[in-house]
């Protein structure tokens, strides 16, 4: 049974210089085909696997950028029931949404097709840091895109947001965080940024132009800590804030390590002892889609073990932590972060202690 549904969606405006995901431009007719491409990909799923999704997220790209007839369609799958009453299966849809891609058709239209979270792209409320990260939207638009979803009914809105950018201070960043608690979001994901390989910030920081400061992001990271736990969000997990009742159930059910299907071009998928990630190029998702071949590509096996120590690294990152009992033979490694006060147990769990959570990747590097 598939109960988490993941559909990529691989247009954006423009191309922020920082992002490594399979995205670019497209033209509406570029759009039509991939829209008619996913609906056939969703129905061959369904013929294949019992897909009853309790979780729908619907990423990118910019999924918002789609018209809303286009959404309309590509939407029409979502068994009747789980839209018109919330249904007994699905309990959450997300949609990601750049600022300043809404108007109210948009948004009465996703509430039609069932979302009821909306993940909003803010990154910064700094009009000097969006300009360097390439965003398409000001400081203002924020506030405005929330205003305008709560009026068409949408009342679980997440804002992301990335620190440690290149010239931001301490101050500057808290200004963000304050702007973000404004806007009243239900959570809020706060990442450090990453220099992903073949970006243009990459390049930058290959040629020294900018470079990193560990002292700083952690004085960043704890900082966000403090203001959103004093806003009453909960760290649910490093990076995410939620209030009580408002974590993002999709994203859990990834952590925890339960099987997901992703469904467009550069989709990954896991279920049981198979993983693979769809083409990531949209023309030739497309065209496969259209001759009846398969657009599964880097078809992997993951045995038990492998998905264990996956549940472990993804595990430790959340408050609820990892069952005592799912270590089994890392039971050494255990052990010695116990010794470095890097994770605790508790009741029979296991999680990271606050200074664990400021070196999570190398800690999570011990389970590879
Ligand atoms: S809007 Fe998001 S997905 Fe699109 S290029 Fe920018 S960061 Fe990447």
């Amino acid at each position: 049974m598939i109960r988490h549904l993941y559909v990529h969606t691989p247009f954006c405006a423009k191309v922020c210089p920082y992002c490594a995901f399979y995205v670019h431009g497209g033209s509406v007719a570029a759009q039509r085909e991939f829209a008619a491409a996913l609906r056939q990909e969703w129905r061959r799923a369904r013929d294949e696997f019992p897909l009853t999704p309790q979780t729908i997220y619907f990423g990118g790209g910019t999924p918002s950028m789609l018209s809303a007839e286009l959404f309309e369609e590509m939407t029409e799958l979502i068994p009747r029931q789980a839209r018109d009453d919330g249904g007994s299966n699905l309990s959450e849809f997300t949609l990601e949404v750049n600022p300043a891609t809404v108007t109210a058709k948009k948004a009465r239209t996703w509430r039609a097709a069932g979302v009821n979270r909306i993940s909003l792209g803010a990154q910064s409320f700094d009009a000097g840091m969006l300009k360097l990260l390439g965003r398409q939207h000001e400081p203002g638009d924020i506030a405005e895109t929330c205003a305008l979803l709560r009026e068409h009914g949408f009342n679980n809105i997440n804002i992301d947001l990335i620190f440690a950018l290149p010239g931001q201070s301490e101050a500057k960043w808290e200004e963000t965080l304050q702007a973000a608690l404004a806007c009243a979001p239900k959570h809020i994901s706060a990442y450090a940024l990453t220099y992903e390989e073949d970006t243009p910030f990459f390049e930058k920081l290959k040629k020294n132009e900018w470079q990193q400061n560990e002292a700083r992001e952690i004085a960043m990271f704890e900082c966000t800590r403090e203001i959103l736990a004093a806003a009453g969000l909960i760290d649910y997990e490093i990076s995410n804030f939620a209030l009580p009742g408002f974590e993002s159930r999709h994203n859990l059910a990834y952590w925890r390590g339960d099987d997901y299907l992703g469904l467009g071009p550069s989709a990954c998928s896991t279920i049981g002892e198979r993983r693979w990630r769809n083409v990531p190029n949209t023309r030739a998702y497309a065209d496969r889609i259209a001759r009846g071949e398969s657009v599964r590509e880097e078809m992997e096996s993951i045995d038990s073990t492998t998905r264990a120590k996956e549940r472990i690294m993804f595990g430790l990152r959340m408050r609820e932590g990892v069952a005592r009992d799912a270590f089994g033979a890392d039971e050494s490694r255990l052990k010695e972060l116990a010794e470095q006060g890097l994770a605790i147990e508790e009741a029979g769990r296991v999680r990271l202690t606050p200074l664990g959570q400021l070196v999570a990747d190398s800690v999570a590097g011990m389970f590879v």
